[in-house]
């Protein structure tokens, strides 16, 4: 099998010199190619820190971070955008989304970024519509959807640039319990589709759908299974 992540001794420190919080610490993760994965732990054990830092939106204090074979830590400015772009779709607890915006326009904004042409826009955005089962609300306003309506938005706009890793934080903390399932069942069916995912959730019942849940505490973790 085939590591898409590989972190060895990754420590993330906050205001350095000052008072330093260590969020991640000396940390050793590997994910290989196709697993779900879940991370959980108490608030502020850093789980957030470590999706960000594996999706190359926050840099390492210390240790080294490879992803998809390349070192995020050697990249320019430019290239990290690019592999955010190309490889990392991020599904985040409150969305995220542009409220006032349709829902086709906000699953095609990675489009944009990436300056595809607009006949691929329109040929990618339908398929991840489709594939997130919102193909009927392409049109409507994102301030007028429902919780579970907004996460599958999020969903599709994550995948929209077929990446090969799903980071989600927290995907299903609003949801009510049929909501989450029908959430938790769409990241099934994209790991079933080849994807690898890594979730942070508080949820034991999406927490054991996962290949492996990994426990985070004081940015270390503590136990898994
Ligand atoms: P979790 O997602 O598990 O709740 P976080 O990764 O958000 O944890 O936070 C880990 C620790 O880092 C916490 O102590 C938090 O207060 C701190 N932290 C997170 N982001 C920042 C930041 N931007 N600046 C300073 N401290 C931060
Ligand atoms: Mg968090």
């Amino acid at each position: 099998m085939e590591e898409i992540v590989n972190l060895k001794k990754v420590r993330k420190i906050y205001n350095p010199g000052k008072t330093e919080v260590v969020a991640v610490n000396d940390l050793d993760f590997i994910v290989q190619d196709n697993e779900f994965v879940a991370i959980q732990g108490v608030s502020g054990s850093g789980k957030s820190t470590l999706l960000h830092l594996i999706g190359g939106m926050d840099q390492p204090t210390a240790g080294e971070i490879c992803a998809f074979g390349k070192n995020l830590g050697e990249m320019t400015p430019k290239e990290l955008a690019r592999y955010r772009n190309k490889n990392i779709g991020f599904v985040l607890q409150d969305f995220g989304l542009i409220a006032y915006r349709t829902v086709e326009e906000n699953v095609a904004m990675p489009l944009y970024i990436a300056k595809e042409s607009n006949s691929k826009v329109v040929e990618k955005v339908n398929q991840a519509l489709d594939e997130a089962g919102i193909k009927d609300l392409k049109k409507r306003k994102v301030s007028q959807l429902s919780g579970g309506q907004k996460q599958r938005v999020a969903i599709a706009r994550a995948i929209v640039n077929r990446p090969g890793l799903i980071l989600a934080d927290e995907p299903t903390g609003s949801l009510d319990s049929k909501t989450k399932d029908e959430i938790v069942e769409l990241l099934l069916k994209l790991k079933r589709a080849g994807k690898t995912i890594v979730i942070v959730t508080h949820d034991e019942s999406v927490a054991q759908m996962a290949d492996r849940i990994m426990y985070m505490r004081d940015g270390s973790f503590v136990d898994q299974k």
